[in-house]
């Protein structure tokens, strides 16, 4: 078994998960594994770190393939005994003005962002060696999507106890709404990318009271972030931030060093702890 650190970045082919590969090339002193669900994407992506003089690993992840998560979580186990970093970067959104009906792009929204996120924490959070960082990549969008939430879904998703089955809950209702179409009516807005964000913050809060209580010894700081806006397939071209740009807030958290007991569970945006 390898006593070497690694870092594992979900989605990384591209945009900014491929910017997070490229800095965490440059600054983490161990292995860090570019994963892509294609792997000729992943390959190809690699090969072009490799022409900038780095040397990232790769491992096919597929977040929506619980197979997939468990293959490199075997891996992972298996040749280092854990892990160092894990940024889950890994997301998907719908064009604004893509006409797929609702239902439709909050079930597949949901699916990777929150329950796919959810599923790869669930499998690779306990491979967390003492000292570990994870990032889960969120965005602001999700805290503009709890302002426009009802009274009562905004003092569940601020709940200092809120369980990840309850959230879980409220996840898979939200896309129940949706197909019975009263989903406005039970006091979601109308942005499916916005609530799997919602999910993705408020995992993170969940996660890291978890660490707080199960593993407080281990110095593990886990937080969510937003990159900005970012110029990617995602963004398009006229976000404001270079990938490089959006990959310095979840690189900053991806490698706070082993004196730090904060931030964690926190948002982050900019470097800076955010209110939710
Ligand atoms: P992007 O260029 O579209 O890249 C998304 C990456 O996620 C791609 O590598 C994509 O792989 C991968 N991915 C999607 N579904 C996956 C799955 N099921 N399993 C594994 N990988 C999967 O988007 P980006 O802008 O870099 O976004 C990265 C993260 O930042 C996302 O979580 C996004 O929500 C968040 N974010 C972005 C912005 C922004 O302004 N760009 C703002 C706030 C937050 P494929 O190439 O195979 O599709």
């Amino acid at each position: 078994m390898s006593s070497v650190p690694v870092a594992v970045v979900t989605g990384s082919n591209k945009g900014i998960g491929l910017a997070i590969v490229r800095a965490l090339c440059k600054q983490f002193p161990g292995d860090v594994y570019l994963t892509s669900r294609d792997a000729e994407r992943g390959q190809a992506a690699v090969a072009q770190l490799q022409q900038e003089g780095l040397q990232p690993l790769f491992h096919q992840l597929d977040i929506d393939d619980l197979q997939s998560i468990r293959a490199l979580r075997d891996f992972l186990k298996e040749k280092y005994g854990g892990i160092n970093v894990l940024v889950n970067n890994a997301g998907i959104a719908f064009k604004v003005n893509d006409t797929t009906p609702f239902a439709v792009q909050a079930e597949v929204t949901l699916k990777t962002n929150f329950f796919g996120t959810r599923n790869v924490c669930t499998e690779l959070l306990p491979l967390m060696k003492p000292y570990g960082r994870v990032v889960n990549v969120s965005s602001m969008v999700s805290g503009l999507a709890l302002g426009r939430c009802s009274q009562e879904l905004q003092q569940k998703f601020r709940s200092d106890t809120i369980t990840e089955d309850e959230l879980v809950q409220l996840m898979t209702k939200f896309v129940e709404d949706t197909k019975k179409n009263v989903h406005e009516k039970e006091g979601w807005p109308n942005t499916s990318y916005g609530v799997s964000k919602i999910g993705v913050t408020v995992l993170s809060r969940i996660q890291a009271r978890l660490l707080n209580e199960q593993r407080k010894g281990d110095h593990i700081l886990l937080n969510a972030c937003c990159p900005g806006w970012v110029r990617t397939d995602m963004a398009g071209p006229k976000a404001t931030k270079s990938p490089e740009e959006g990959a310095e807030t979840p690189v900053y958290l991806a490698l706070l060093p082993s004196s730090a007991d904060a931030p964690h569970g926190q948002f982050v945006s900019d470097k800076t702890v955010q209110p939710w």
